[in-house]
């Protein structure tokens, strides 16, 4: 919220000073340097204004500018949804299959187009165990300035690869690291197409990822019933995040709490 009122009343200031600008240079002509000299002070205040603003709403967790962002899900029961993004990786795949199997959990994956493609196995082996696959764009670019022919193809051909994987139900899409501005939330809301992020991310506090037992601890306390809690267990750089997850699931299931899927708790919050 404080990403989203910053970044307003920073456009509203930019906005401002350009009109405030415009009335400074009209009227009567002004020695040349004069008017020089005003534009590129103006330019100066107004750029980094307008650029921070800007960059403030692209990656903020509750507002965009078309169609409709989940981060969580408003329900009375104690539901909560697991989310891996990135990935399919060979190993780390089976490891964290194995272990919600163990448990009986069911999850969404956020997968990677691109790594879809490479690891087509591992994403069938998630399609099997029955869990929810949704899209993470196709090669995890920034999709804050992108052109709408690379937007169009990051989104349709990772939904391509989830079909071939053999996923049939529903597909969801997770910006990678929330970012995003006009054109891929405008895409999504003219396609139909639901975008998810989250309210629990441990890894995104330095001091937190820094520790097994924080990132578990962290997750104990602050979820809540709907929410949905983002994890990356993909990759060796995250296995402090893996050892975490039993304590996470454990935990949680300790305060009564079920999991579904993000597709399921939407509906329970129908
Ligand atoms: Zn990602």
């Amino acid at each position: 919220m404080i990403n989203v009122a910053g970044g307003l009343v920073l456009l509203a200031a930019a906005v401002g000073c350009l009109l405030a600008a415009w009335r400074g240079l009209r009227g009567p002509a002004r020695r040349p340097l004069a008017v020089a000299g005003r534009v590129a002070a103006v330019t100066l205040v107004v750029t980094p204004l307008l650029a921070y603003g800007v960059w403030r709403l692209s990656k903020s967790r509750s507002f965009q500018f078309f169609g409709s962002l989940v981060q969580r899900v408003e329900t009375a029961e104690p539901l909560v949804a697991l989310t891996f993004d990135d990935g399919p990786t060979p190993g780390h795949t089976e490891e964290v299959l194995a272990l919600l199997r163990a448990q009986g959990v069911r999850a969404t994956f956020f997968l990677i187009g691109k790594e879809v493609e490479a690891n087509p196995t591992q994403a069938r082996l998630i399609v099997a165990d029955g869990h929810q696959v949704g899209n993470h764009t196709y090669s995890h670019a920034t999709m804050v300035a992108q052109s709408l022919p690379f937007t169009r193809q990051e989104v349709e051909r990772t939904d391509e690869l989830i079909r071939a994987a053999g996923y049939q139900g529903q597909i969801l899409l997770c910006m990678p690291g929330c970012k995003r501005l006009f054109l891929l939330p405008l895409y999504l809301q003219q396609t139909n197409r639901t975008t998810v992020i989250w309210d629990v991310e441990p890894e995104s506090y330095p001091e937190v990822d820094a520790s097994t037992e924080r990132i578990a601890a962290h997750v104990l306390e602050r979820a809540r019933p709907g929410s949905i809690i983002l994890l990356h267990v993909m990759y060796s750089s995250r296995a402090r995040t893996m050892a975490a997850l039993p304590a996470i699931i454990e935990g949680l299931r300790a305060k009564g709490y079920r999991f579904v899927t993000v597709s399921e708790l939407l509906a329970a919050g129908r």
